[in-house]
């Protein structure tokens, strides 16, 4: 090792799940929405287009044009609102503000495997918390001493829902540390712990465009909680970079969150999807935990993950699996839409039938 290299911070990044190159395979390997963003993003598309002159300007640091949007969607004040680029980048400042403890942190031992790479790289300790055997949070692990506690609902990559009530149960007995609820998937059919952020002044709501609005492209995030916690969470982003969102997502994930009677179409198409789907992979032989996101973490019942993962990719279907202890026979499968699926059903039911 060179001498300088002792100085260098080292780290093991985050795996994303692959964007192949090719254009014509079913991808559903990364949990994004197969239905493209509202009309209304076209439209403020040819709106940048017409005024591409201002894109010689620096955007608004604040995005306050989001912030509002998003602001009004949920009926909150706009101090309530944090907007970043893509949850992993709100979620990323929220280890940095509010994870600062000598405590360990906690979360569960299969979630968002970026935990843990955001805790290495901000040196924060943590302790991971076993699912039990159905793969479901235990709540009462969470009432032990921490430094902040952070989890997805519904759970990734399980699919898992936590009944409000617990969560709610969580941030009551963790009146001294920050919780962090990932609402990644949460409107796929899951309820959202935002109502509580008026009575409980610890707990922190992160949501995405990447999933439910169709836009992960275009990496937009939000936090909603009380007025204290997006002043810490802003103060900390205004010291690392002020620009992080440009003025294209700013105009984009404004028009796309106005744009209300599309996402609940868009979302109830997926849902009703996912519905046939749990139908479908049972009639195959698939066991799984009963989703309410966008994707089913499914088990075969005679043919392991890693084989099914392997021919489904050949075949051009891309699908998820992670070689991870407990969770390596299981694949995520994103939903797609119905023709999407129904090449997935062919393909499965040609291939366990040899
Ligand atoms: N949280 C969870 C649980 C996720 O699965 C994802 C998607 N990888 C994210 C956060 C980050 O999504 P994004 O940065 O696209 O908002």
């Amino acid at each position: 090792m060179k001498n300088w290299e002792q100085n260098v911070r080292k780290v093991t990044p985050y795996t994303p799940g692959e964007q192949p190159k090719q254009k014509k395979v079913i991808k559903l390997n990364t949990n994004e929405n197969p239905y493209p963003p509202s009309p209304a993003v076209l439209a403020a598309l040819d709106g940048i287009k017409e005024n591409l002159a201002d894109l010689r300007k620096y955007p608004d640091p604040a995005a306050e044009q989001l912030v509002q949007a998003i602001a009004d969607f949920y009926g909150l004040k706009t101090s309530q609102v944090f907007a970043g680029v893509g949850s992993d980048d709100v979620l990323a400042m929220c280890f940095l503000t509010f994870f600062n403890s000598e405590k360990p942190i906690l979360f569960p031992d299969i979630t968002y495997s970026f935990y843990d790479v955001w805790a290495e790289l901000f040196r924060v300790p943590y302790e991971k918390q076993p699912l039990n055997e159905q793969f479901e949070i235990v709540k009462e692990d969470y009432y032990k001493e921490n430094g902040g506690i952070i989890f997805p609902n519904p759970n990734a990559p399980t699919g898992a829902l936590l009944p409000l009530s617990a969560i709610e149960d969580v941030v009551k007995h963790n009146p001294d540390s920050v919780v962090i609820v990932d609402e990644a998937y949460i409107d796929f059919g899951g309820e959202s712990a935002l109502p509580l952020i008026d009575r409980y002044d610890n707990l922190l709501v992160v949501q995405t465009f990447s999933k439910s609005r169709s836009m992960a492209g275009m990496r937009i995030g939000y936090a909603m909680g009380n007025e204290q916690l997006i002043k810490y969470l802003s103060d900390v982003k205004y010291s690392f970079n002020s620009y992080t969102m440009n003025a294209t997502a700013i105009a984009l994930g404004t028009a796309a969150m106005r744009d209300r009677a599309y996402f609940e179409e868009t979302k109830a198409k997926i849902i009703a999807t996912r519905e046939r789907a749990k139908e479908r992979l049972a009639a195959l032989g698939f066991s799984f935990v009963d989703s309410r996101a966008n994707f089913i973490f499914a088990a075969h019942k005679s043919v392991l993950a890693e084989e099914l993962f392997l021919a489904l990719k050949q075949a051009g279907i891309y699908v998820r699996y992670f070689k991870k202890p407990r969770i390596d026979n299981y694949l995520r499968i994103t939903i797609g839409t119905d023709e999407e699926m129904e090449e997935l059903y062919k393909f499965l039911e040609h291939y366990l039938a040899h």
